[in-house]
């Protein structure tokens, strides 16, 4: 008699077994160069601690370092020291220069790096310029995957960040053991690149999402509404979103320290309105959006919490507290 043959779907199944298995072999106590210990990567790489791994970091300014260091890390004196005897490598960096420059530089990751290494990229960053840091990485046998994440600092030290993850499908799987460590929904989107088209259409969504909830906000207290119970009852509908939940109580009591800073947003809506330019798509509100957060931030709160849109509604409806 013979045997029954395996669905695609039991197939599937399998194969995902096996390559977790095997990646997990990898995952196990593996030396982790992290680079880039900000508001994001701090808790990233504290996460990976946690798990297991030996991560080593590095940071420009000391002090990110020395708090891995308390968490059970180890100290790297530059770049180079970090990648050289890392398996795996993260950069978690402001902006594409940034990581064009740890890629590139002379003491970067493709003249220090063992071939074999995976990199994956966590900053958010031109898709043009992930596609061309994966092609030389590539040629030099690291494996690259852009891995742009979503959720900000609460999920980022919750460890449930949603990752959008571009890459070669063996890469990909290889990654996936400790992109599962810091975050709770990841999804392969696409070949390199890809994380970091989806991570734009994320920044668009968010800055509208913002500047919508901060406009709700000042037009409620204009009429003289409760904004904690309207917020209560708005949450519960079609109008809620985790904008609301997680912002709405902080607008409400105008603070806003970082969490993701102006700045951050500014780069990101350039890299949206390009991209959208590139492949000749219209974002009128998009265009929009990248005009209030450029002015915010000219108007020198670069450094305030993109939820700081909200003063810019107060400024423009005469209602500046
Ligand atoms: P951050 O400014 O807090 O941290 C960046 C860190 O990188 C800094 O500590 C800086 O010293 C370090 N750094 C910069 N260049 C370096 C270099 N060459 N070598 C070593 N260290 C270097 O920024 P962040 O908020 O953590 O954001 C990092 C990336 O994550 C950005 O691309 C951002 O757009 C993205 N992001 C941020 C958030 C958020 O809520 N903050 C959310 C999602 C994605």
């Amino acid at each position: 008699m013979t045997a029954p043959r395996k669905t695609t779907q039991q197939t599937t199944r399998q194969t995902t077994r096996q390559t977790t298995q095997n990646t997990q072999k990898t995952a196990q106590r593996t030396t982790i160069a992290f680079i880039g210990l900000g508001i994001m990567g701090g808790p990233m790489a504290a996460h990976l601690v946690r798990a297991g791994h030996d991560v080593v970091g590095h940071n420009l300014s000391r002090l990110a370092v020395d708090v891995l260091v308390e968490r059970g890390g180890r100290a790297a004196t530059d770049t180079a020291d970090a990648v050289r005897e890392a398996d795996v490598v993260i950069t978690m960096v402001p902006d594409s220069p940034d990581v064009e420059g740890l890629v590139f530089g002379e003491e970067g990751i493709l003249a220090h790096a063992k071939p074999g290494t995976l990199h994956l990229d966590c900053s958010t960053i031109r898709p043009d310029v992930a596609r061309r840091i994966a092609d030389a990485e590539r040629e030099r046998g690291i494996r690259p995957v852009d891995a742009p994440v979503s959720g900000g600092e609460p999920a980022a030290v919750e460890g449930t960040l949603s990752i959008m993850v571009g890459g070669e499908p063996d890469d990909v799987a290889a990654a996936r053991p400790f992109l599962d460590v810091v975050g709770r929904t990841v999804v392969h989107v696409g070949p390199s690149g890809a994380g970091q088209t989806v991570k734009a259409a994320n920044q668009l969504i968010v800055a509208g999402n913002i500047q919508l909830v901060a406009e709700a906000l000042v037009f409620l207290e204009a009429h003289g509404v409760d904004t904690e119970s309207a917020l209560a009852v708005l949450g519960g509908g079609l109008a809620g979103s985790t904008v609301l939940e997680r912002k709405g109580a902080t607008m409400r009591a105008r603070t806003f320290a970082p969490g993701f800073r102006i700045d951050l947003h500014h780069k990101d809506l350039g890299i949206v309105t390009a991209s959208a330019r590139e492949a000749g798509v219209a974002i009128p509100l998009g265009a929009h959006l990248a005009q209030l957060v450029g002015s915010l931030r000219a108007q020198g709160h670069g450094g305030l919490d993109h939820s700081a849109l909200l003063l810019q509604v107060e400024q423009l409806s005469g209602r500046t507290r």
